[in-house]
């Protein structure tokens, strides 16, 4: 199983050697940012998305401006270097750096996509909605919750799954205290109703996904209707299509929802929409 690490100067590193010092505030306080980028046939798909959504989190997260040209170098020296002929989950790691510096820390690493990603392309996956701390308008009161920033802080997202697991289920819909749909423990929400694409409004706290991002350009040039629109629980059971959209599964349909089989019915191609995205 083949990895790539690429540290902050474009080294290639030997993934067994340690890379961060004990007190780099990443690893202390989950005090940083990360993308997850899919690397398919050789290629990176949606760098450009994803370094622009880094570039814009620097800020909220209260990190130093990211340079987007030396980090997309590093992408490319790491993509070169992946030979496998797997999938490749490539991660871009900016965390606040060492305790008492100002000096971010930044590598890059490709590891194999997990096996549970083609399953649930191809079978789509059992999910459960649980309730979130957040509430409609707590993100713009609240900025340090970091609603909306790709923050290493995510612990609780894992927790969250591994409650999923336990529940013999496949992943899970969080919901706010006020009962709207938000987001996947690690993807976006898109259901399909009365032929249009609909997914959480991203003012509500939630991640903007890139690839929610890319399906909805490619819909519109398609003459797909799309738009954000604050969804019930109950919208998504009545839905005529529930996918999890994410960089790495890309389209996940969700089978079943709180014990309830979902419509199975194919109204617009979401899992074509967001293969073709990801190739283009
Ligand atoms: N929401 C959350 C909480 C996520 O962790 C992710 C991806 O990991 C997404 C949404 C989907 O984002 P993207 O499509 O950029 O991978």
């Amino acid at each position: 199983m083949q990895r790539v690490v690429v540290d902050a100067a474009g080294r290639v590193v030997d993934p067994d050697v340690p890379l961060l010092h004990a007190d780099d505030l990443g690893v202390l306080h989950g005090d940083g940012l990360f993308e997850t980028m899919l690397v398919w046939d050789g290629r990176v798909c949606g760098t450009a998305r994803h370094l622009r959504r880094l570039a814009w989190s620097a800020e909220p997260a209260g990190l130093p401006a990211v340079d987007v040209d030396h980090v997309a170098r590093l992408v490319e020296i790491a993509a070169r270097e992946w030979t496998s002929s797997a999938e490749g989950a490539l991660r871009v790691v900016y965390t606040a750096g060492r305790e008492g510096t100002a000096a971010p820390t930044l590598y890059v690493s490709i590891s194999e996509v997990p096996e549970r990603v083609e399953a649930a392309r191809r079978d789509g996956v059992r999910a459960v909605s649980l309730p979130s701390a957040y509430r409609s308008g707590l993100a713009a009161q609240a900025p340090w919750l970091l609603a909306g920033v790709k923050s290493l802080s995510y612990a609780s997202n894992v927790a969250a799954l591994r409650h999923v697991q336990a529940l013999g289920l496949d992943d899970a819909v969080f919901l706010s205290v006020d009962g709207t749909v938000l987001e996947g423990p690690r993807s976006s929400v898109v259901a399909v109703i009365g032929g249009a694409l609909v997914t959480p409004r991203r003012d509500d706290g939630i991640l903007p996904g890139t690839t929610q991002e890319a399906v909805f350009e490619l819909a519109q040039q398609r003459g797909i209707a799309s738009r954000e629109e604050s969804l019930h629980v109950n919208d998504l059971y009545d839905a005529d299509e529930v996918w999890l959209l994410s960089s790495i599964t890309l389209a996940a349909r969700v089978r079943e929802l709180d014990g309830r089989a979902l419509n199975q019915t194919s109204v617009v191609g979401v899992a074509e929409l967001a293969r073709e995205s990801a190739a283009s």
